[in-house]
């Protein structure tokens, strides 16, 4: 069995449309995907009526904050259509919002007028963000790549890193519970923490309702897997792994293209096989 229990889809920041996710996911082996696009399910929605190869797992990654921290939680075999779901993502889709608008003011001061309507048109129907923006100073002439564009305007410590108001890490572990799923703490070594800091961030997950930690996230060292393998026995959690796919030819992420999990793992899908 090749699981996959996280990647993405045009629903959020992927370029494969569901779809395209799935028949790429089928060529690379893999047997179980989980789409779980950030603070959305209209990836998995949109293939509820499909017929559908493989095994399909409805997820989600949500964005939150523990402290100052950014976090991101994944859900995995959630209702997508629970309404305290439903309601927690629309929750998420203003907070983004509100964050463009703030970016598109702050760009507007700095003199690139239309940014924040410019941004808008480029997003069309998907998630809007600061890759937008980025592609609007591109296509404006301001800038002459959108690695500048971060460099200059949009990434850490400049004018569009706003930080958005996310809610609180117990808050999205309870809509995650509350409609039926695992959560699951990805990438727990993105947050560059202490060890003890990582610790205490397992130990308010866990108290919060939290059942998995993602011990795998795309191509990474033995090392690293060994240690979040771990860190998932030492807390008695679930491991889950996943590509973190969002598209092709990034080859440290691939669909189904991982490690195994260690040996002395306890999978995250013994949780609802
Ligand atoms: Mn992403
Ligand atoms: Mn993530
Ligand atoms: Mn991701």
């Amino acid at each position: 069995m090749v699981f996959d229990l996280h990647s993405h889809s045009t629903a959020s920041d992927g370029s494969l449309s569901p779809q395209a996710l799935v028949d790429r996911a089928r060529q690379q082996g893999v047997k179980q995907l989980a789409i779980t696009d950030h603070d959305s399910v209209d990836g998995v929605l949109a293939l509820q009526h499909s017929p559908v190869d493989i095994g399909l797992i409805a997820g989600v990654e949500l964005s939150c904050v523990w402290g100052k921290v950014l976090i991101h939680i994944v859900g995995l075999n959630i209702d997508p259509r629970a309404e305290v779901m439903a309601r927690g993502l629309q929750q998420q889709q203003q907070a983004r919002q509100q964050r463009a608008c703030v970016i598109g003011q702050k760009l507007e001061k700095l003199g690139f007028s239309g940014a924040a309507e410019g941004a808008r048109q480029l997003a069309g129907d998907s998630q809007l963000g600061r890759p937008h923006f980025a592609r609007f100073l591109v296509e404006q002439g301001y800038v002459a790549s959108e690695n500048e564009a971060f460099k200059k305007y949009l990434g850490a410590g400049k004018a569009g890193d706003v930080k958005l108001m996310w809610p609180a890490l117990h808050t999205v572990v309870s809509w995650i519970v509350d409609a039926g799923g695992v959560a699951v703490l990805a990438h727990p070594l993105h947050y560059r923490m202490t060890a003890t800091k990582l610790r205490a961030l397992i130990t308010d997950f866990r108290q919060a309702g939290g059942l998995a930690v993602e011990v795998i996230n795309g191509r990474q060292s033995a090392d690293k897997t060994r240690t979040l393998g771990d860190l998932a026995r030492r807390f008695d959690l679930l491991a889950s792994l996943g590509s973190d796919f969002h598209r092709p030819g990034a080859p440290w992420s691939e669909l189904g293209m991982m490690g195994d999990l260690p040996r002395d793992c306890v999978p995250v899908w013994s949780a609802w096989e």
